[in-house]
């Protein structure tokens, strides 16, 4: 499990069920275990400091590079 962080004031996002070793480009919406500060705006996800994370791809948050850091273990693909 990630816990997803804003790179700007590192406040926790959400809490995320990463699968494989990659690096994480996009947030798919059904592994996201628990929403936590991040706020759903303009076709946006944003930390509550104003930064913007990701944009909404429908299934999927589209991550913003450096805009977030996380933290936690990866979960290996079965
Ligand atoms: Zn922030």
């Amino acid at each position: 499990m990630l816990t997803i962080r804003c790179a700007n004031c590192k406040t926790k996002l959400w809490k995320y069920n990463k699968l494989g070793k990659g690096e994480v480009l996009r947030c798919h919406k059904a592994r996201i275990t628990k929403m936590l500060d991040a706020r759903e705006q303009d076709g946006a996800i944003d930390c509550p400091c104003g930064s913007r994370i990701g944009i909404d791809k429908g299934t999927n948050w589209k991550m913003i590079k450096n805009a977030f850091n996380y933290s936690g273990k990866k979960v290996s693909k079965l």
